[in-house]
């Protein structure tokens, strides 16, 4: 089968390559995989940028498709269900974290895509604990999307929370920043996305997808909005999803009083400027929210389940894996908001 595999480590050493079909061992499911996002870690992995990824490796973390075969042991899934599967591949299950169902923090894990081959191919494995089985109203397209669906999840709903007539700023226009938006306005809150020029194509499409008021920050005061559709009060909380210092400390002067900062980007650099003088007159939190576990997974089904997110509405293209070097380009473009693989038929 093809699979789009990062052979080595370094810069680029991403190509198409032929692979025997994997074969479904112990508690593993065999998955035809028919779409499969691309995400901007998988250009980090393509520049050798993304210290997890351990070549040679097939990329790909976002994926839905259709059982093909179970391995020995599996009960709860049988070829032709339609699923999803969580990044979690194998985990200590000893530790504390393990124990609390939070595999994003074990640090024994290997997840799907980075450290296990990924879903840029036409089959691959997950373990059954990790398969999703997709209700009927959740098409492919949608379920492609779970996984980033997830982080929000995990950093609106888990690591804050965000409750009706809230009001949430998003920075970061990108496809974490819309699906915050998105789940954000799941709860009834209303929702501010913030960007600069560079997402003015993204922040055009903004009011279209549920998204309240997309602000170019350098043609509008964001500051002066904020204040105006918050009564002066400031928003709360304040999803953080550009990775950009600056996004961070406009952040902490624009948030409420005890509000809480979620940091989802990730920075370029370990240390930054941070306007450290802003949490104690306001008592702000600043917290970090990693990846996704299986209660983000379960919340994400659900709402994707009774139509309150819908994350196909994201997807600016689907292409064939034989077109994957346009697709990478199109996140370095920032250009349309997300790119999907079809590796196989619905
Ligand atoms: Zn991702
Ligand atoms: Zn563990």
């Amino acid at each position: 089968m093809k699979a789009l595999m990062k052979t080595k480590p370094g810069h680029g050493n991403v190509e198409i390559v032929d692979i025997p079909e994997p074969v479904p061992g112990e508690g593993l499911v065999k998955i035809r995989v028919v779409y499969s996002g691309i995400c901007a870690t998988d250009l980090h992995s393509y520049e050798g940028l993304y210290a997890g990824t351990k070549p040679p490796v097939v990329l790909g973390h976002e994926f839905s498709g259709v059982v093909a075969e179970t391995g020995p042991g599996v009960a709860s899934l049988k070829p032709g269900d339609r699923v999803t599967s969580e990044t979690t591949f194998t985990i200590c299950g000893k530790c504390v974290f393990c124990k609390r169902e939070e595999y994003n923090l074990c640090s024994n894990r290997t997840g799907i895509g980075s450290q296990v081959n990924g879903s840029f191919a036409e089959y691959m494995l997950a373990r059954e604990q990790s398969v999703h089985k997709l209700p009927d109203s959740v098409s492919l397209l949608s379920a492609a999307l779970t996984e980033p669906l997830a982080c929000c999840v995990h950093g609106c709903l888990e690591r804050t929370s965000i409750s009706n007539g809230d009001v949430v700023l998003i920075m970061g226009p990108g496809p974490i920043g819309f699906l915050a938006g998105m789940v954000a306005a799941s709860q009834g809150a209303v929702v501010i996305l913030s960007g600069v020029s560079a997402d003015e194509e993204r922040l055009r499409t903004a009011i279209k997808l549920g998204i309240h008021r997309a602000v170019n920050q350098q043609e509008e005061d964001l500051a002066q909005v904020a204040r105006e559709m918050t009564d002066g009060l400031g928003p709360s909380p304040v999803i953080e999803c550009s990775g950009s210092v600056k996004a961070l400390n406009m952040a902490l002067q624009l948030a409420a009083k005890q509000a809480d900062i979620v940091q989802m980007g990730l920075f370029a650099q370990q240390y930054n400027e941070i306007d450290t003088g802003a949490f104690f007159p306001k008592e702000l939190r600043l917290v970090g929210s990693r990846t996704q576990k299986p209660s983000s997974w379960r919340t994400s089904i659900k709402l994707m389940e009774e139509g309150a997110v819908t994350p196909e509405n994201l997807v600016t293209g689907v292409i064939p894996l034989e077109k994957w070097q346009d697709g990478f380009q199109e996140i370095r473009d920032r250009h349309g908001i997300k790119t999907v693989f079809q590796l196989s038929r619905e």
